[in-house]
Parts: C-alpha cells; sequence; structure tokens
C-alpha cells in the first residue's frame, strides 16, 4: 500500500499555494505599516520551553504536544505555538536592551498539536502572529487589536466579531481567583479530571472547559469584571476608548478568558460572523501577558500578542465568497514550430525569464494548435510564435491575446519590446 499523508495535516497544492503566498505577503505588509519586523525561531525547541510558557495545567501540554528525544537525548517538542518561542528568544538575545522600545516582532510558520482532527482543526497548521514586548501603555493593547483586524479587513473579510474582556492585574485576579475557587469547591466531584486538578492549580481554566460546559455553575461563576479594582478598570476603559476612537467595532464578553497564570488585562478573540463557516468560528486569540519574560528568566517586561491560523481564515474568506485578487497569468508563451525554430526558442525562452517576463513554452513536441491551447490554459497575455521562415526573415510573430493584434518584432529587439509592454 502506498504511503498516506499523516493524519490532521494536508499538502498545499498548486493553485491553492498561491493564497497561501498571498495572505502572508498582505499580512506581512500591514505588520510593516504598523512597524512590526519578522523574527523567525526554530520549529523544535527544549519542552521545558512549553511547560513553563504554555503552562502545564493547559491541553496544550498536558496532551497535545508532539515529543520526542533527539539522539543526544534531549527533550524536545514540535512546537505547538509562537509566543513561548519568541519571549525566549526576546530573552536570550536580550532585546529589552535594544534601543527601539517596544520590541514588536512578527511571525509565521507551521505549529502542531496533536489534537482531533476536524474542519478548522488540524494536527499541524500554519500560524501567523505578532507581539509587542516592553510596553504597558494601553495603546498598545488596541494598536494589535488594530493590527489584527486590518489584515482580515485588508483581505476582504466583513463578517468578523471582536470580542474584549480584561483579566485585571495580579490584585484583581487573586481576589477573583478565591472566588472561583469558593464557588466551584463544594461541588468539583461533579467535574471532570482535569477541572479538579484545576481547582487549585488555576482554577480560571474550569471555564475554558469543553466538556463542562453546560454544568449549571458555569453559568453562575463570578465574573472578572465585578473583581477588577480602579487600576485594572481604568486601563480596561483606555483600551476601549482607543479602539472607538480608531474605528474598531468590539463587544465586551466577561465571560472570555485566557486561562494562563501570566496573562492580564486585555483578552481578546476575533470570530467569523459568515453563515455556513462551522462550528468553530474562533478565527484570532491573543492578550496581555505581562509575567511571561520574567518567568522565562528575563527582567519584568510587559507584552501583548495574537495568533491566527492561515487554515481558518482561508476558511472563513470561503465562507464569505471572497476571492483573492490572485493573478495566474503569464506574460508570454513561445510556440514553435519546426527544430531549428525550437532550438532557438529554448534560448529566448530562458533570456526572457531573466530579464523578469514569466513565461513558457512547450516541451512535448507538440503540434501548434495544442501550443496555442497551452497558452490560453496558461492564460498567456502574449503568444510569440517562431517558425522556420520567422527564423529566416529574423523576426517573431507575437500575438496580443486580448486585442488579437499581431505585429512581427526583430529577434534582436523581442526581449526589450516585450519587457517594455509587460511592466
Ligand atoms: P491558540 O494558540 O490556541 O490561542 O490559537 C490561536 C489561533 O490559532 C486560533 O484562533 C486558530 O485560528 C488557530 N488554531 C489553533 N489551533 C488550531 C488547529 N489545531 N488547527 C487550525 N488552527 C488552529
Amino acid at each position: 500500500m502506498s504511503i498516506q499523508i499523516p493524519r490532521g495535516t494536508q499538502d498545499i497544492l498548486p493553485g491553492d499555494s498561491e493564497k497561501w503566498q498571498y495572505v502572508e505577503r498582505v499580512a506581512s505588509e500591514i505588520c510593516r505599516n504598523f512597524q512590526y519586523k519578522e523574527i523567525r525561531t526554530p520549529i523544535f525547541e527544549s519542552s521545558e520551553l512549553f511547560m513553563r510558557g504554555v503552562g502545564d495545567t493547559t491541553d496544550i501540554v498536558q496532551k497535545e504536544m508532539y515529543l520526542f528525544e533527539d539522539r543526544g537525548g534531549r527533550n524536545l517538542a514540535l512546537r505547538p505555538e509562537g509566543t513561548a518561542s519568541i519571549v525566549r528568544s526576546y530573552v536570550e538575545n536580550k532585546m529589552h536592551g535594544l534601543a527601539n522600545q517596544p520590541v514588536k516582532l512578527y511571525y509565521t510558520g507551521p505549529m502542531f498539536r496533536y489534537e482531533r482532527p476536524q474542519a478548522g482543526r488540524y494536527r499541524q497548521f500554519v500560524q501567523f502572529g505578532a507581539e509587542a514586548l516592553g510596553s504597558e501603555d494601553p495603546s498598545i493593547d488596541a494598536e494589535v487589536l488594530s493590527l489584527a483586524m486590518s489584515i482580515y479587513q485588508k483581505l476582504g473579510l466583513k463578517k468578523l466579531k471582536l470580542v474584549i474582556n480584561s483579566l485585571g492585574d495580579l490584585e484583581s485576579r487573586a481576589a477573583h481567583r478565591e472566588a472561583l475557587v469558593n464557588h466551584f469547591k463544594t461541588r468539583i466531584g461533579e467535574f471532570c479530571s482535569d477541572c479538579q486538578n484545576r481547582l487549585e492549580k488555576n482554577p480560571l481554566r474550569i471555564l475554558d472547559c469543553k466538556k463542562d460546559r453546560d454544568h449549571e455553575l458555569m453559568s453562575t461563576a463570578p465574573s472578572i469584571i465585578d473583581f477588577l479594582n480602579e487600576e485594572s478598570k481604568n486601563y480596561f476603559e483606555k483600551v476601549q476608548q482607543y479602539l472607538t476612537s480608531m474605528g474598531v467595532d468590539f463587544i465586551v464578553d466577561p465571560t472570555l478568558v485566557r486561562g494562563l497564570d501570566y496573562y492580564n488585562h486585555t483578552a481578546f478573540e476575533i470570530m467569523s460572523n459568515a453563515e455556513g463557516f462551522g462550528a468553530i468560528t474562533t478565527l484570532c486569540g491573543g492578550g496581555r501577558y505581562n509575567g511571561l519574560v520574567k518567568m522565562m528568566g528575563g527582567p519584568e517586561t510587559p507584552g501583548i500578542g495574537f495568533a491566527f491560523s492561515v487554515e481558518r481564515l482561508l476558511a472563513a474568506l470561503d465562507a464569505e465568497g471572497v476571492e483573492l485578487p490572485i493573478d495566474q497569468s503569464i506574460d508570454c508563451y513561445l510556440a514553435s514550430l519546426g527544430d531549428e525554430a525550437k532550438d532557438f526558442t529554448v534560448k529566448l525562452l530562458n533570456d526572457l525569464r531573466i530579464e523578469g517576463i514569466s513565461a513558457e513554452m512547450d516541451y512535448l513536441d507538440r503540434k501548434i494548435k495544442a501550443q496555442f491551447k497551452s497558452a490560453d490554459r496558461l492564460k498567456a497575455k502574449y503568444v510569440a510564435v517562431l517558425g522556420e521562415d520567422e527564423l529566416a526573415q529574423n523576426v517573431i510573430n507575437l500575438k496580443d491575446m486580448s486585442s488579437g493584434e499581431q505585429q512581427k518584432i526583430s529577434l534582436e529587439s523581442f526581449v526589450e519590446h516585450l519587457k517594455q509592454k509587460c511592466q
């Protein structure tokens, strides 16, 4: 039996790969406008990094990591997300010492999680994310949110819902935590074993539990909004004020939580409202993580970021019926008649390509009619025909496929001529 692709992964074939390139290009360009610079980190890291950086009470670390030991006996993991690696690199490269602060970074690349594959959920997926480290100004929170929304909007998505919440500062979170423990503890036996473990370690994560989502204590659980102290309230209000002034629409949802210890203040998700998008509607998630850099061995440094997957973004574009403006055409198809003309065409084709003209020819000795068919399939803007007669006269016959106009061009000036036309 032939070998098949691993479960939860996909091949991105020509025809689709152009969409990926387009999305990555647009997202990178917008990051440039917002002054976020690209960072590339390894696809595998020490597994310890994610245990600390993502948190050992999370599903990602407990159940979903691809772990392996290398030949030198090191414990490694395929990265399940980007933030931990970025923070490691920030600390290791002493980016807190850079002159330009805050440090604003973006990344893209494959992430790996051993999840149950379904529509919108893969075991290998590509995340695009951004992080801003070194400022605790609410304007950065608003900027990061606007960056994510701008990428989606620029690509043509309209049916979006931005949901935000505040998890408050350490003091607010501690008060909320205590209230949560008191709320759940008498009936914790009715919850799954994961939630029972979370009660003391990280009760906020109980609210995230997929299994116990419908338990009656969930809807009556104390809301973080009621535990925000003055400073946290002001911070949250300022973020909202900036978003409003930027014209970024949002909804406040006090039940939105990101259950890691180092998360604080702003938490957010962007969902798709598109009909037929499917059960998983979250396109993007992010939040502020002021404790993370310190926890990873760096100096006290505030941070905020988001990540979305290209897979879900493309699914949302599909659901909204957005066609990306991808140009699949080529500039010129070189058709030839006879052996001598073909030999000349091989060289001419190479000259065109070197000069930045996208060009193709026939490699299968097809008749001229079939060559024209290929040119049509490739959406060639021009077809140049070289036969024995043309070769004898030192010319080539150039046809503009949109107007049907034909012209004889001298072979010496052909490349330059076409270059002018295709610019
Ligand atoms: P997270 O890192 O879990 O907060 O996820 C951030 C974003 O990554 C989500 O909103 C999704 O767009 C995407 N994502 C997470 N897990 C997967 C997956 N298994 N397959 C595809 N996309 C995913």
